[in-house]
């Protein structure tokens, strides 16, 4: 059980980031939520897990592509919450388009939401973890953290980076009860994907539907999207105790596709 531990997920108003806030919640953690969107829609999405799961939780609507938030943020947590001991960075976002058609200032912004923010809101989550002893980081990579697509160049360069901060800031805590490990999703319909299809088409001159049979679902051997659920699952996972001596690895989840 995580009762009376206390969860942030970024990016956790919609897709991945609720699916593992859900999970978490199940367990009894604290839930804080962060993202963007509709006030009123963010509101019933709190107060609903709340009421679901009967867990406390809270919503900082910080813009995580400012460094500056990403530490007010934290500090929220821990002035709030008294504590931060999960910290699952999974804000990001998606551009497709071939490099030399790449807007500069897209490619900052994916590496700004999709690393630095992680970079940040670890670097001052740890002080805390290592005053309790214990400490769960879950970067939420990708499949293209370890293998590319065409046209994801900003998106595939910030998720193989996570990989090495990952790897690094594990061996730096690893004595203080501290894990940071990565899961790399394959496929799942969230808006991040539904989002893609149109430019995908157009960037390889076909259909929507050839985009999700013969590029999303290509390598994907299941030949199905993966569930929320599923990664939710391996979170809680690895925030338990049997977990206690994984750290530093990258866990795919994605229908055999990283095996081709
Ligand atoms: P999503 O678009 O459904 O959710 C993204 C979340 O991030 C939302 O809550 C959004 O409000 C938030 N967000 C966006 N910009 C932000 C900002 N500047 N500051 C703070 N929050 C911001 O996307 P998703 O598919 O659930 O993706 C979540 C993570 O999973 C991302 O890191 C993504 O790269 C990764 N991922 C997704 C897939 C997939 O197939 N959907 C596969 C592998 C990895």
């Amino acid at each position: 059980s995580l009762k009376n531990k206390v969860a942030l997920i970024t990016g956790s108003t919609s897709g991945i980031g609720l699916g593992i806030a859900r999970a978490l919640a199940k367990e009894g953690a604290t839930i804080v939520l962060n993202g963007l969107g509709d006030p009123a829609a963010i509101e019933q999405t709190r107060a609903a897990l709340a009421a679901e799961f009967g867990v406390k939780t809270y919503f900082i609507g910080a813009d995580l592509t400012q460094a500056a938030a990403v530490a007010a943020m934290i500090q929220e947590v821990e002035s709030t919450c008294g504590q931060l001991d999960i910290l699952v960075n999974n804000a990001g976002m998606q551009h497709v388009s071939p490099i030399e058609d790449f807007p500069p200032e897209k490619y900052d912004l994916i590496i700004a939401l999709n690393l630095s923010a992680a970079f940040h809101a670890i670097r001052l989550a740890v002080p805390g973890m290592k005053q309790r002893n214990w400490g769960r980081i879950i970067n939420i990579a990708s499949a293209h953290a370890l293998v590319a697509s065409p046209f994801k160049s900003a998106y595939v360069a910030s998720k193989h980076a996570i990989l090495g901060l990952t790897k690094t800031v594990a061996l730096e805590v690893a004595e203080h009860g501290i894990t940071v490990n990565a899961i790399c999703p394959g496929y799942v319909m969230t808006p991040l994907v539904e989002k893609q299809i149109p430019d995908t088409a157009k960037a390889r001159g076909i259909s929507e539907e050839e985009v999700i049979r013969d590029v999303l679902l290509y390598a994907q051997s299941t030949k199905k999207f993966v569930e929320v659920e599923e990664l939710g699952s391996l979170a809680v996972f690895l925030c338990s105790d049997g977990a206690r001596s994984m750290t530093g690895v990258a866990l795919p989840v994605d229908g055999g596709w990283t095996a081709h």
